[in-house]
């Protein structure tokens, strides 16, 4: 119940058609498709490269314009609205590397103000206070000296966002902002954005590459593609729906209804028979190990093998302590058990 209180649609999309238009020709990216942005939520758009997610952020963003539909922001045509009421509703992060890299995070962060100054303007008293929020919000206090050349990437990104946070849109837009950062820095990114969606009530709608990271952490995702036009769903109704099998799938990599995410298959040849308690973390671990050696695990209540899959003549009982193979041999790591399994 309490999920829905307070969201609301703040952007509306109606038989959206982005692409560009030369003096003599119009060509299409994304096919019509109709959408809606909700506040509170976090929207990851997601899809290959060459899809139009690029051309889709910077159409909403009215950086440029729709071949055909309409887009209404807060109930209102995004074209009805001056660049600087704009500059006051939508906040938009882009990858590219900020080039004022002698300016201090303090001073990039206030820059975000300039919609209500003026570029120039001086900081109000009040203008400083939103600065230093923004700041904590994003937990940059410590880098608030530093010069922006100096900081790391996750850093670098951290601040943009502050910047953008201190523009106080209720509308934050951001391209691939996980891009170039090491794993740990996309998981503290991403789960940065959705607490600023969840607490500040922000809509918050990005593009990334990062498929598993996007479903484990995203309200919704808009999936793209250049043939399949978008689509758009919570995560495990994608799932359910058979769309991000569709989209994603290929050669060596399926979509696991089990756990909602990708694997790779390794096109599994042998089987083996694995007992023990089936929610214990040592059975999984067990299972994951086999398959990336090409051996299914037959587990309790598994079904029927497929037919390309050899009868399974080995047992690994999994036990609190040890891997037991074959009801005699015990091994106590998982390399131990691999190495009694793949030497027959
Ligand atoms: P993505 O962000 O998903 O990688 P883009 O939105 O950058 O995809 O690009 C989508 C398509 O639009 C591509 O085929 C690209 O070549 C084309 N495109 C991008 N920018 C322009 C432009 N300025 N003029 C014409 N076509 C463009």
């Amino acid at each position: 119940m309490e999920m829905s209180v307070g969201r609301r649609d703040t952007v509306r999309v109606h038989d959206l058609v982005t692409g560009y238009r030369s003096r003599s020709a119009v060509r299409e990216v994304s096919k019509s498709f109709d959408a809606t942005l909700l506040s509170g939520e976090l929207t990851c758009l997601l899809g290959p490269n060459g899809a139009g997610k690029s051309t889709l952020l910077r159409t909403l963003s009215a950086f440029q314009p729709a071949i055909g539909g309409t887009i209404e922001i807060e109930g209102r045509p995004l074209a009805d609205y001056s660049s600087r009421e704009l500059s006051r509703l939508i906040g938009v992060v882009l990858t590219e590397r900020v080039s004022l890299s002698n300016m201090t995070v303090g001073e990039l962060v206030g820059l975000g103000r300039s919609p209500y100054t003026g570029f120039w303007g001086r900081l109000s008293a009040h203008d400083m206070e939103v600065t230093d929020r923004a700041i904590r919000l994003v937990g940059i206090d410590e880098l608030r000296e530093r010069p922006v050349g100096t900081l790391s990437d996750g850093e670098r990104q951290k601040a943009m966002i502050a910047k953008t946070l201190a523009q106080e849109t209720p509308i934050i837009f951001l391209d691939e902002p996980t891009a170039f950062l090491d794993y740990p820095s996309k998981v503290e990114i991403m789960q940065l954005l959705q607490r600023l969606a969840r607490e500040e009530g922000k809509t918050v709608f990005l593009s990334t590459h990062d498929l598993e990271l996007a479903l484990q952490i995203a309200d919704r995702v808009w999936l793209i593609d250049k043939t399949r036009g978008v689509e758009i769903g919570v995560p495990e109704d994608l799932a359910l729906n058979g769309a991000l099998g569709r989209y994603f799938e290929r050669e060596g990599v399926v979509f696991d209804m089990t756990t909602g995410l990708f694997r790779i298959n390794t096109g599994l040849s042998r089987s083996v028979i694995v007992t023990g308690d089936a929610h214990s973390g040592r059975m999984s671990m067990a299972v994951k190990a086999l398959a990336r050696e090409g051996v299914l695990a037959v587990t309790p209540g598994c079904e029927e093998l497929p037919c390309d899959v050899s009868r399974p003549d080995m047992t690994v009982e999994v036990t609190a302590d040890a891997f037991i193979v074959d009801g005699s041999r015990r091994c106590v790591t998982i390399a131990e058990m691999l190495e009694a399994i793949l030497r027959v």
